[in-house]
């Protein structure tokens, strides 16, 4: 199965993940979950990025008390991560979670995953079982090692759990640090079941290779049509795991509406600051929820042809700049003129 639109659709309380339903951007709270001022801001501020599914830490009576009120606040559905006690996952779908993310096999026995599966059927709620080669069980570490396969059996075997105590809104994720042992471990479970993915790579480290990481990862296997949730795990504020999700999104082609600024790395013929404006342009276009592609590019020799396929476009030369309109120059202006001309076409374009 490489196809995201034959995995069975699940909801996330109104958000739909899966069966061809757009790719779904989450993350999760770095705030103490029982704070619920300060985690409400958290999930406020993930809301305006663009954030579509919150996940809070479920650690403790205080969390799982708070979630009634984040539930009945939060403007996105919320997923309960617990971990080692059926009481919280109970209590925590009892005040309101959308979602809980548990792995069977560390939340108890056979008695204590029954009384929170039945607490799942009863609220109606999807269960994400989450492998990571830290959780991975230690049979299938001593058959397969810290490997693809591993992870696969140990999310299989937890699954089986659930699904034997006939809870079918599944959704699973398998994640690694090492990003070809993540992908090669979702195209492993892939062709093992259609439940939902959710992708990500977990511990991927600080901002800027975090966000390299994550981008080979999750993208590498969105363009192979996997993939129904997507999470950007850095250590850094959570709002960033929102935009670079949402870039990874746009560069896989899986999101349209914005506005692309394309812009040459410049070279030896550049003879202007043509880098300043393409920075200017790209927070400028940011608010703007229209597919319009515009280029800022270095030289006149070059750059009308290299980008073609621009709604607007401009580039630099010794002399001035040139103003173009899907590679068709059409107003020539001085150096000095260069920036306010191109933002009011720019505007005139946008608005
Ligand atoms: S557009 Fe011109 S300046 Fe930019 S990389 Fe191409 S040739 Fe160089």
């Amino acid at each position: 199965m490489t196809d995201r639109s034959k995995t069975r659709k699940i909801f996330v309380g109104g958000v739909a993940m899966g069966g061809g339903e757009s790719v779904k951007i989450q993350s999760m709270t770095t705030t103490k979950t029982a704070d619920v001022e300060k985690t409400l801001g958290q999930i406020g501020a993930l809301f305006t990025a663009g954030c579509e599914i919150v996940r809070v830490a479920v650690a403790d009576e205080a969390d799982a008390a708070a979630m009634k009120t984040l539930a009945a606040k939060s403007p996105l559905p919320i997923v309960a991560d617990i971990h080692f006690s059926p009481a919280l996952a109970v209590a925590a779908i009892e005040n309101g979670a959308s979602k809980v993310r548990i792995n069977p096999g560390n939340i108890g026995g056979e008695k204590e995953i029954k009384l929170v599966a039945d607490c799942i059927k009863a609220h109606k709620i999807p269960v994400r079982v989450g492998a990571n080669t830290g959780s991975i069980e230690s049979s299938f570490l001593a058959r397969y090692g810290r490997s693809a396969e591993a992870l696969v059996e140990s999310a299989l075997y937890n699954v089986g759990i659930l699904e034997k105590l006939g809870v079918e809104d599944i959704a699973i994720s398998v994640k690694a640090s090492s990003v070809p042992l993540t992908v090669n471990a979702y195209l492993l479970l892939a062709n093992r079941c259609n439940y939902p993915l959710h992708l990500g790579v977990t511990e991927a480290g600080t901002t800027e290779a975090g966000i390299v990481k994550s981008a080979v990862g999750i993208g590498s296997l969105l363009l192979r049509g996997l993939g129904d949730t997507i999470r950007v795990s850095l250590t850094d504020d959570p709002v960033q795991e929102v935009y670079a999700a949402e870039n990874i999104l746009r560069a896989c082609g899986l999101k349209e509406e914005y506005v692309e600024v394309i812009s040459c790395p410049t070279c030896g013929r550049c003879e202007w600051d043509g880098m300043a404006l393409a920075r200017e342009v790209t927070e400028f276009v940011k608010p703007y929820k229209k597919k319009a592609k515009i280029a800022v590019m270095g030289c006149v020799v070059n750059g009308p042809g290299e980008a073609k396929d621009a709604d607007l476009g401009i580039a630099g030369g010794k002399g001035g700049c040139l103003l173009f309109k899907k590679g068709e120059p059409f107003k020539k202006v001085s150096l000095a003129e260069a920036r306010t001309a191109f933002f009011e076409e720019l505007k005139g374009l946008l608005e």
